[in-house]
């Protein structure tokens, strides 16, 4: 199959031609990666996001990978949801230092009516900062995922993990049904759908092209495809697996390029394990989207200078969202933070 052949958009890939791409030699693979990458973006620039946890722990599902799952015991400090203030003062930084979406995260089977309010109130206030707005709260029910649309929310994270056939391995407490439907939903609510998976979980090479079969052959393609490496954490069911060989990593990166030209391809969790040059042939692969300074509100955010130094080393310029100037950008922020106070939703969302 020629690169141009591929750069149309499918939705009927098959196992055997998935495994084809998976099994070309290394160069013939990233070259047609690369060749799809540069007809549909281009290729030297990466999209900065920043990452919140909105709720930290003792989640009731049990993803054998996850240190926040309440089924495991990995030490992890559990935290309420955060105030509404706080979501925003961490997006203005986060803006501050070029992300263009703030994606907050929150560890719940599903959100419950009665944090319904405070979710949406942060949505509102961080896309009123020019900033694209993406969640990640479990399972979502219709009337959930039209409230979220009407709030302003653009992205509505939920991976799939793995394949249909391995995923029982990995969950017991969701069933991949219900994980398309919640996708489903989204999409029909008219938000933007991220979703991926997670190498090293002991899939095997089926498992990884039947994940990307499973997101390729949506009737849309999601617009971002985060693909992790398995953080492996002392108290999760997979602590000791068997480490991805890089180059696999970096050829599943490349599969899901040329499967779905015009997603974004996220290096996601697992990226502080992978050094420079593996990073560098990730991008080349074909993956154009990063999270940075995760640990926004505790640290100094040195991983975001590192993140910044690589880029420039390799001539790469972070996407930007050119929407608004950024001193209107400046004044939407200072703006949703005054309206913000006034609401009485501001300072008692962690102890609601
Ligand atoms: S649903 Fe999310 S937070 Fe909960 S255990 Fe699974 S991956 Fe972790």
């Amino acid at each position: 199959m020629s690169a141009t052949a591929a750069a149309h958009l499918r939705h009927d890939w098959t196992l055997a031609e998935v495994k084809a791409l998976f099994e070309q030699p290394f160069n013939d693979l990233l070259f047609q990666a690369q060749s799809v990458h540069r007809a549909h973006f281009d290729a030297n620039r990466v999209q900065v996001s920043t990452l919140l946890s909105i709720k930290t722990g003792a989640c009731p599902e049990d993803c054998k990978y996850c240190p926040q799952s309440g089924h495991y015991n990995t030490g992890l400090d559990k935290e309420k949801l955060l105030e509404v203030q706080k979501v925003l003062e961490a997006a203005a930084e986060a803006k501050a230092i070029g992300s263009t979406r703030f994606c907050m995260g929150a560890a719940w089977k599903h959100p419950s009516a009665k944090d319904m309010p405070y979710v949406l109130e942060m949505v509102k206030g961080v896309k009123a900062m020019g900033l694209e707005t993406c969640m990640t709260l479990g399972k979502l029910d219709q009337e959930q995922t039209a409230a979220l649309a009407e709030a302003g929310l653009d992205y509505y994270n939920h991976n799939l993990d793995t394949s249909p056939e391995f995923y029982g391995n990995i969950i017991t407490t969701r069933t991949y049904g219900e994980r398309l439907q919640t996708l489903a939903y989204v999409r029909d609510a008219g938000m933007k759908i991220c979703s991926g998976g997670i190498l090293g979980m002991g899939e095997s090479l089926d498992d990884r092209a039947g994940l990307l079969i499973q997101l390729a052959n949506l009737p849309e393609h999601p617009e971002s495809v985060p693909i992790n490496m398995l953080v492996k954490v002392k108290g999760t069911p997979l602590a000791e697996e068997q480490d991805v060989d890089p180059f696999d990593f970096i050829r599943m990166l490349a599969v899901a390029r040329i499967m779905m030209p015009k997603s974004h391809v996220r290096l996601s969790a697992g990226r502080e394990a992978m050094n420079e040059q593996m990073q560098a042939l990730a991008f080349f692969a074909g993956a154009n989207s990063i999270f940075y300074g995760e640990k926004l509100l505790t640290t100094a955010n040195p991983q975001a200078d590192k993140d910044m130094q690589l880029f420039a080393r390799l001539g790469i310029q972070p996407e930007e969202r050119q929407e608004h100037a950024d001193e209107v950008h400046q004044a939407a922020i200072e703006q949703a933070l005054v309206e913000q106070r006034d609401s009485k939703l501001f300072y008692n969302a962690a102890s609601a």
